[in-house]
């Protein structure tokens, strides 16, 4: 059997496979689904957006589907940008106008504004006979006021975790993947796969 990951994305797959002790021939990209549908990610919650991936692709495939939503949520911006973070500024996934924008919003509050924020990470699971199982991640931290790191993506360079004198552009992706949201969500969802698919999925 396989589970496929509603998601293009080399770098979360790689990741995934490993958070969720999955070997690359069970977790495969939905690149091996040609034509699988890119559904728009229209809930307001990390949990609706990953079941709306997670359910197209399940629906398009008839298999099992897993699929994974995060974003930054600011304290005192209101929990933005929140499930907007990919496309903040517009365009989907332009990381230096999402951050120049994040800065900008939060400086104009004053510079006595909380710089709390966190990190969050929903999973879903689908099977193909409509079962469904979503897990959540967090991870605390916060907002510099200007970038640091050249490694990672998307708010990193921002980000300071709590614990850590390393932004997440700054640490080890293997270091960041051992605290990041994605890791404590997987951590969640990783005995939901144990007791749900076959023990050959993990052989
Ligand atoms: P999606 O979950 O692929 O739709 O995108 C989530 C967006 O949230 C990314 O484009 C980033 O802007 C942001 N994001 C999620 N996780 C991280 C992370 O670990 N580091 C930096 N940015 C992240």
């Amino acid at each position: 059997m396989r589970l496929i990951l509603a998601s293009r994305n080399e770098h979360k797959l790689v990741e995934l496979r490993s958070l969720c002790g999955l070997p690359g021939r069970t977790l495969v990209s939905a690149a091996a689904c040609p034509g699988a549908p890119e559904p728009e990610e229209t809930g307001s919650t990390f949990a609706e957006n990953a079941l709306i991936k997670a359910r197209a692709l399940r629906d398009f495939s008839g298999e099992w589907a897993l699929a994974d939503d995060s974003g930054l949520c600011v304290d005192a911006l209101g929990g933005a940008p929140g499930v907007l973070s990919a496309r903040y500024a517009g365009e989907h996934g332009r990381d230096g106008e999402n951050n120049a924008l994040l800065l900008r919003n939060l400086e104009a509050l004053g510079p006595r504004a909380s710089r709390r924020c966190h990190f969050s990470c929903a999973l879903a699971l689908v099977s193909p006979d409509g079962r469904e199982f979503v897990t959540l991640g967090r991870c605390p931290g916060t907002l510099l006021r200007e970038g640091r790191g050249d490694g990672g993506f998307g708010y990193d360079p921002l980000f300071l975790p709590d614990g850590h004198d390393r932004t997440f552009a700054e640490l080890p992706r293997e270091v960041k993947c051992t605290f990041s949201h994605r890791a404590a969500a997987a951590a969640r969802m990783r005995p939901l796969l144990r007791a749900l698919l076959p023990p050959e999925a993990f052989g």
